[in-house]
C-alpha cells in the first residue's frame, strides 16, 4: 500500500546555511537532505535517505537482472588478510585502523577485494555452472581522506556498491567485464539520464589490466578528464601511458569532473595470493566494479543544477515524485483525498501532501521546486495558479472552493 507522505514530518531542515564552495553540498544541507556530524561524516535525513534508497533499488534491479547476487560482508577487515596482497601498507594513511583487545590489527574496510576473494576461496561448493560468479554488496566504506570536503562528495565514510566477479579464465572474465560495463552505461545514461564520461583509467593500488572510470562534469576541482577538441573523445592523461606531450596539449581541453564509478579487470592478482581457485585448476580470473552511491547524490546535483535556488535530480531518484499542495481553505475538501490517492496509484516514486497550510501556496510551490520534486499538484482557486519555469506542472485547481461540486482541471 502506498503511503501519502506528510511534508510537516518529511522536511527536516534547521542546519545553518552552508558556506561550501560546492553548490550541491550547500543545497543538500539547506534543504534538509543531509546534516553534518563531524569532520567528513554526515547523517542522511529522510529526504536524502529516500534518494539513496532509490539509487540502491535501481542497482539491485539492474545487477540482479544479469545474475549478480547480493551479499553483505563485514565492514571490519584484518591486517592479516590485507597483508596477503601487501595492500595494508600500500593503502597508507587512508586506511582507518584500530586494534581489538587482543592487539590484533584491524581496519574499517576502504574496499573489499581481499575479503570477497577470501569468501570465494573458502567456498567448497564451486561448480562450473556457477560461473561467472558475480557477488556485490552496497555498504559503508571508510577512508581517512587527506582532505575530506564537499560533504558526501569526499567523505570519510561513504556508501559504495562494490561488485566482484570470478571466472574460470581471462577470456570469460573479459566478457563479464564488458557485460557489466554495459549495465553501467544503462544505469548512468538510460535510467539516470546523465551525461556520463567513460575513460580508460589507471588501475592504481587495485592492480589489474583494464580499467575504466565514469565521470560527471563538475565545477569542483576534484578530478579531470581531457577532451580532444577535434575528435571529441575523452582521455585521462595520467592513465594512458602517461602524459599528453606538450606539442599536442593545445588539441585537448581539460574539464573538471568527479569520479562516480570505477571498473577493473583484475586478472589473478588477488585470487593467486589468497588462493581462490577452481578445484584442480588455476586461480580464478577476477573483475571488480565500484559505484560511489552516496557521492552520486551531490555529483548528480552538481551536474544538473543550474540555479542556486533549486535542486535538480533525475526523475528516477528525486526524493518525492509529486507533491500535492492544498490551499488552507480546501484542506478538508474531498478533492484532497481523491488527488492524493490517484497520484499515489500512478506515481510510484512517492507522493507528499504539503500539509503546512500556515505557509502560502506560492511559498510551498517554491519549496517543492527547490527540493527538485518533478510534479507539483496545486489544489487552489483558479486565481492562485502559478507556473514554475522549466518544471512540468500539473495544476488541479478548484473553481468553486466553497461548493462540493468542485471541478478539477489538469494541465501537464
Ligand atoms: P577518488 O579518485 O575520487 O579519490 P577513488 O579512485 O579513490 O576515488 P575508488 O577506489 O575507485 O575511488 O572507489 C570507487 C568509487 O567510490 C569511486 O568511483 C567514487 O565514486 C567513490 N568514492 C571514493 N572515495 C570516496 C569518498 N571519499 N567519498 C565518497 N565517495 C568516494
Ligand atoms: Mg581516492
Ligand atoms: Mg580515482
Ligand atoms: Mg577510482
Amino acid at each position: 500500500m502506498s503511503v501519502v507522505l506528510k511534508a510537516r514530518k518529511l522536511i527536516l531542515t534547521g542546519s545553518t546555511a552552508s558556506t561550501s564552495k560546492s553548490l550541491a553540498h550547500t543545497l543538500l544541507i539547506e534543504n534538509g537532505f543531509i546534516t553534518p556530524s563531524s569532520k567528513g561524516l554526515y547523517s542522511l535525513l529522510p529526504l536524502g535517505q529516500r534518494v539513496i534508497d532509490k539509487l540502491c533499488r535501481i542497482l539491485d534491479v539492474e545487477f540482479q537482472k544479469i545474475g549478480a547476487q547480493k551479499v553483505s560482508m563485514p565492514i571490519i577487515g584484518t591486517k592479516q588478510l590485507w597483508d596477503r596482497t601487501k595492500r595494508w601498507d600500500a593503502m597508507g594513511a587512508e586506511m582507518m585502523t584500530f586494534e581489538d583487545r587482543s592487539k590484533n590489527a584491524l581496519c574499517l574496510q576502504p574496499t573489499a577485494e581481499e575479503m570477497c576473494t577470501d569468501l570465494v576461496a573458502n567456498l567448497s561448493s564451486l561448480k562450473k555452472s556457477m560461473f561467472p560468479l558475480m557477488l556485490y554488496q552496497i555498504n559503508e566504506k571508510f577512508r581517512d581522506e587527506m582532505n575530506p570536503r564537499f560533504g558526501l562528495m569526499r567523505s570519510r565514510q561513504f556508501l559504495m556498491k562494490d561488485m566482484y566477479t570470478f571466472d574460470m579464465d581471462s577470456n570469460s572474465a573479459q566478457k563479464t567485464y564488458s557485460n557489466i560495463c554495459r549495465v553501467y552505461d544503462r544505469i548512468f545514461k538510460n535510467i539516470l539520464e546523465l551525461d556520463v564520461i567513460k575513460v580508460e583509467a589507471d588501475s592504481g593500488v587495485h592492480g589489474g589490466q583494464i580499467s575504466h572510470e565514469y565521470h560527471l562534469r563538475s565545477n569542483l576541482e576534484e578530478d579531470f578528464v581531457d577532451v580532444c577538441k577535434t575528435c571529441d573523445t575523452f582521455t585521462k592523461s595520467s592513465s594512458c601511458q602517461c602524459e599528453i606531450p606538450n606539442s599536442k596539449k593545445s588539441e585537448f581541453e581539460r574539464i573538471n569532473t568527479v569520479e562516480v564509478g570505477h571498473t577493473f579487470h583484475l586478472g589473478t592478482k588477488y585470487s593467486k595470493e589468497i588462493g581462490a581457485k577452481f578445484p584442480n585448476s588455476g586461480p580464478l580470473d577476477m573483475c571488480c566494479f565500484g559505484i560511489g552511491v552516496s557521492r552520486l547524490l551531490p555529483a548528480v546535483i552538481d551536474a544538473l543544477t543550474i540555479s542556486k535556488e533549486a535542486i535538480r535530480l533525475p526523475r528516477a531518484i528525486a526524493p518525492i515524485e509529486a507533491v500535492v499542495i492544498v490551499k488552507k481553505s480546501l484542506m478538508t475538501n474531498v478533492l484532497v483525498e481523491v488527488t492524493t490517492s490517484t497520484a499515489t496509484r500512478y506515481l510510484k516514486g512517492g507522493v507528499m501532501l504539503d500539509d503546512r497550510s500556515e505557509i502560502s501556496v506560492g511559498k510551498r510551490i517554491r519549496d517543492a521546486n527547490r527540493l527538485g520534486i518533478p510534479f507539483i499538484i496545486v489544489l487552489a482557486n483558479s486565481t492562485e495558479r502559478s507556473m514554475v519555469s522549466g518544471q512540468p506542472l500539473i495544476e488541479v485547481f478548484s473553481t468553486q472552493p466553497k461548493s462540493d461540486e468542485v471541478i478539477p482541471h489538469g494541465t501537464l
